[in-house]
């Protein structure tokens, strides 16, 4: 019955409604109650897990995880993210709910399922504004400043499980009944449900089948059959009597929880040492961030405009699913901050030569991206959103757009928990218990853990770091006079991009200078730029002396590395033993607008002992050992909690 789809498409659920209700064509069943679904949630699902009562027993800084088979409409979901709104402690404190979901309702059924549920139309509201295109993998949305996280894996259950780093306080098994779905019931899904859960974990379900009790029972949980919501005479609920594994108490039992929250030290204050203290200090974590320039985002991120960008490759293999989780993450991040620094304007890969043309036919034969991702353009539609004169089409990507990454960073700093300084050259990193930072100038700051985002400069602080396959890669951009170019109504990126004009200028570049240390802009590199962008959309610019002498620039080195993948990941020490609370957040080349998000997403969730927001398939790929040429690539932390 399952078509096959190319990826990283995923096939939608097929619906059919009564008295709007919606039913499920694949599996025959209704998503919810016809009596009342929303009152059938709370009564299954919060009630019998407890959850108000739980949730005000959160401690600061801490969390609460409840996993779900089968997310479908979202009810569920909204109703424990109203309860959380209602009982939260007053404390900071972050609710998970991690979720899956083969078969994900289109946004237009989702929004007339939800349309159901007057009370939680803001909630409901929230969730389209975030809901993520369908294509398979790990999407990661964050509510509520932050308080909210969910986690929304799109595929099959046992994959999802096996893919996924948490451990759940609560479960919510919501699969459709089992008659009519058995392949969410299976055995295996039962061991995966145990392996994320952990002593004094619940459960309930509104399934009272046999089966599915002596299953969940033999895999250690207390079950009970109690009575059903309506007209259902029973359901059944169960909590895991089992001994305390170490490193998976759930969160609610976690009987470190009320103990003070650890600090971390973040050295280099650009767009992935911001977002990570960022997101940190907003689920509660205290953050120390340093730079050796006088305010945030004065290095590789210092441009004055930055495009959210990356290359999807042909194949749709590890690669490929980072740099489209990373994108589609940073477009739903961006989001509240189009008022400070981010402009949404679209995206055009402009198909500008016969290889990328090639490139970009192969790329659509083999892969099918939703429409919110990327579409075709005929020269006469890019025409139409460049307001250039282009003479071919390409690939345009409608929710990216470009940054003012300073201004950005600055505004990301500013919370009570981030205390930041400025100036501070930090020359040494020792482990006396806790961390200490010398730097130059004698001050010295501590913290239980330090992160190093230092861009090219982070080899330098790290123990052995010579051992890194670090490449440090100039890249020069130039500021064009607006009047002195044709500038775009959106991003063009091809041999060169070129953004929109902001103040007055257009920006362009940036040069690719391999074994280049110069940090002045030079004449020859703006004339490269210029040459580059001529080819690319003739016309735009005319890269005679006149515009050469009038066009200034800016100097920045890249941190990329052997593979061209981030990093993100604890340190060795050169034995390859883990260096205690010692972390490295760099490595994103030319891309860190669009990776940073995501990367900082996953670290926090890592350094908080959070539910992880990436398969384990890319935190293999984040790993640091892989930098360290002779030594294979795997990470110490695929699990996080
Ligand atoms: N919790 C949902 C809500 O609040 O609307 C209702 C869930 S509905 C009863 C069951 C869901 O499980 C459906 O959306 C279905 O597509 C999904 N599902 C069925 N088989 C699955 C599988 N093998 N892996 C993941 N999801 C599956």
């Amino acid at each position: 019955m399952t078509a096959t789809v190319l990826p990283p498409s995923i096939e939608a659920a097929e619906l059919s409604w009564q008295d709007g209700v919606p039913e499920s064509a694949r599996f025959g069943d209704i998503y919810f109650s016809r009596d009342n679904g929303l009152a059938e949630s709370r009564y299954v699902f919060l009630d019998h897990n407890r959850l108000p009562e739980r949730f005000r027993q959160v401690a600061p800084g801490g969390h609460f995880v409840i996993a779900e088979s089968g997310f479908g409409t979202g009810l569920n979901f909204l109703a424990a993210w109203q309860a959380w709104r209602e009982h939260q402690p007053d404390h900071p404190a972050t609710l998970h709910f991690v979720s899956v979901e083969r078969f994900p309702l289109r946004r237009d059924d989702l929004s007339q399922a939800l349309s159901h549920w007057p009370e939680l139309a803001p909630y409901a509201e929230a969730l389209l504004s975030r809901y993520p295109p369908l294509t398979r993998g790990v999407h990661r949305l964050v509510f509520d400043g932050g308080r909210v996280r969910l986690t929304l894996y799109f595929g099959d259950i046992v994959e999802a499980w096996q893919a996924l780093a948490f451990t759940a306080d609560a479960w919510f098994l919501d699969g459709f009944a089992p008659a009519s779905n058995p392949g969410m019931w299976l055995d295996e899904t039962m061991a995966q449900i145990k392996a994320h859960s952990g002593p004094g974990t619940t459960l309930a379900t509104f399934t009272s089948v046999g089966r599915v009790r002596r299953a969940l029972a033999n895999a250690g949980f207390d079950m009970r059959k109690t009575r059903g919501f309506g007209r259902k005479r029973e359901m059944l609920t169960g909590t895991l009597d089992t001994p305390a594994i170490p490193g998976n108490a759930p969160a609610s039992t976690d009987a470190g929880a009320d103990t003070p929250k650890p600090s971390t030290l973040i050295v280099g204050a650009g767009i992935a040492g911001c977002l990570l203290a960022h997101n940190l200090a907003q689920r509660g974590f205290p953050v120390t961030l340093v730079d050796s320039a006088a305010h945030p985002g004065a290095g590789a991120s210092g441009n004055r405009q930055g495009a959210t960008y990356v290359k999807l490759g042909v194949e749709f293999n590890d690669q490929t699913e980072l740099a489209l989780t990373a994108l589609t993450f940073s477009h739903r991040f961006y989001q509240p901050y189009r008022d400070q620094g981010w402009y949404p304007t679209g995206l055009l890969q402009l198909a500008w030569n016969a290889k990328e043309q090639e490139r970009q036919h192969k790329f659509l034969e083999r892969n099918d991206y939703p429409e919110e991702v990327l579409f075709l353009v005929d020269p006469e539609q890019a025409r139409a959103l460049t307001g250039l004169q282009v003479r071919t089409g390409g690939l345009w990507f409608p929710g990216s757009g470009w940054l003012e990454p300073a201004r950005l960073c600055a505004t990301l700093c500013q919370h009570p928990l981030i205390d930041s300084a400025f100036g501070v050259q930090v020359d040494r990193l020792t482990n006396q218990g806790p961390w200490r930072a010398v730097a130059s100038d004698g001050r010295s700051f501590t913290a239980d853990r330090v992160v190093i985002c230092g861009g090219h400069r982070s080899p330098a602080l790290l123990p052995d770091g010579d051992g890194y396959r670090f490449k440090a890669i100039r890249g020069q951009v130039t500021h064009l006079e607006e009047a002195k170019v044709q500038a775009p109504d959106a991003v063009i990126c091809g041999a060169r991009y070129l953004n929109p004009a902001h103040g007055g200028q257009a920006l362009t570049g940036a040069t690719f200078d391999l074994r280049d240390d110069n940090p002045t802009p030079t004449r020859a590199s703006h004339e490269q730029n210029l040459t580059e962008l001529d080819a690319m959309v003739p016309g735009v610019v005319t890269p005679n002396a006149e515009t050469l002498d009038r066009c200034d620039g800016r100097v920045a080195f890249r941190c990329t590395t052997h593979d061209y993948l981030p990093v993100t990941d604890g340190v060795d020490d050169a034995d390859g033993a883990p260096v205690s609370g010692l972390y490295l957040m760099t490595g994103l080349g030319s891309k860190g607008l669009s990776y940073a998000p995501v990367l900082a997403e996953f670290l926090a969730d890592r350094l908080t002992g959070q539910p992880g927001c990436l398969p384990g398939r890319l935190v293999r790929r984040l790993a640091s050992a892989r930098l360290r040429a002779g030594r294979p690539a795997t990470s110490k932390s695929e699990k996080t909690t």
